[in-house]
């Protein structure tokens, strides 16, 4: 359990019975698939913030910037105790160090995205985000976050998962009382990651690590950091995957035979025109790399970004 990676998630998504109207909202994929790799770190805001089950249902209104957590029959503004337990579980969330949240999708204290928000004539926006959500992702910028509806599409979950993977290593890295030559390492070791995600950051990280030994280290790692989730947070698309697995080739394109070199470039072409997933290309250039000893590619996390029995890599 200790090994696992620590993840906040909604509590009904655990199947717990904690909605307003003492339902669950289990979801499969994190409680049957997830929960082998993650160590949930469950939260009900409505329920621990003192609201009973069942209890009336809720909804944002008022000012989109500022919206107030009212019910819906009775007109009850629980917005200041909500906020109060907000504050308390975001202190005791920073002791959890978690590499990550996935949040219920559409509630007013846990919705991520497009929460609904009604204004004065009655008309909803989906503009809001719960506000729960919103003080998780105030207080943690660099934390991947995500709802449980949008797990559901390959590439969104394999971005997602990566992004745990990496901000998880980050937080490792930095729990390693980090030199500047670590740093050195680390982002040797994530190059052709962040080429995958941003190539423009990738240039942005090599001059910043390279004019870094100067810099106080704080400063440095800060800077790092928020280039880092930002990259990550960029989708890797099958145009930027295909130009990774070109620059691959060039490490051993020398060694390989005509037949295997022939091979390896149908197999990305196939990719390329999206017949085949980005698992083939990736499993040949893993094989090549073991059998003539690369070094610096059997590194590279790009090859192994999360655990290859999550499957992400077979539907993107
Ligand atoms: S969506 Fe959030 S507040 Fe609502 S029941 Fe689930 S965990 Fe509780």
């Amino acid at each position: 359990m200790e090994d696992r990676i620590k993840v906040g998630v909604s509590s009904c998504l655990l199947g717990n019975q904690v909605r307003y109207d003492g339902s669950h909202k289990r979801d499969r994929y994190i409680t049957d698939v997830l929960a082998e790799y993650f160590h949930f770190i469950p939260v009900c805001p409505e329920v621990e913030c003192g609201l009973p089950v069942p209890r009336e249902t809720m909804h944002l209104e008022g000012d989109p910037e500022q919206p107030r957590l009212v019910t819906t029959r009775s007109n009850i503004d629980h917005t200041a105790k909500m906020k109060k337990f907000c504050a308390e579980m975001i202190r005791e969330l920073q002791n959890e160090k978690l590499s990550a949240f996935i949040f219920k999708k559409g509630s007013p204290s846990s919705g991520l995205h497009r929460v609904k928000i009604y204004g004065h004539s009655g008309q909803a926006q989906k503009k809001g985000r719960g506000l729960f959500a919103s003080a998780v992702a105030n207080h943690f910028p660099l934390l991947p976050l995500e709802e449980e509806g949008r797990l559901h599409d390959a590439k969104l979950r394999e971005n997602f998962i990566e992004r745990v993977y990496c901000y998880h290593r980050w937080q490792s890295f930095l729990e390693s009382t980090p030199d500047y030559k670590k740093l050195v390492q680390f982002h040797t070791r994530h190059k052709l990651q962040l080429m995958a995600h941003s190539p423009k950051h990738l240039s942005k990280m090599g001059k910043l690590v390279a004019g870094g030994k100067t810099m106080p280290r704080e400063e440095l790692l800060d800077q790092y950091q928020a280039y880092l989730m930002e990259a990550m947070a960029l989708k890797a698309t099958i145009k930027k995957n295909v130009n990774v697995l070109y620059h691959i080739m060039g490490y051993f394109k020398t060694f390989l035979a005509g037949d295997e070199k022939a091979e390896l470039l149908e197999i990305i072409d196939a990719y390329a025109r999206s017949t085949t997933p980005l698992v083939v290309p990736l499993t040949m250039v893993s094989h090549y790399v073991r059998k003539y000893g690369v070094s610096y590619l059997q590194n590279q996390v790009y090859l192994e970004p999360h655990p290859s029995e999550l499957m992400l890599r077979n539907h993107v």
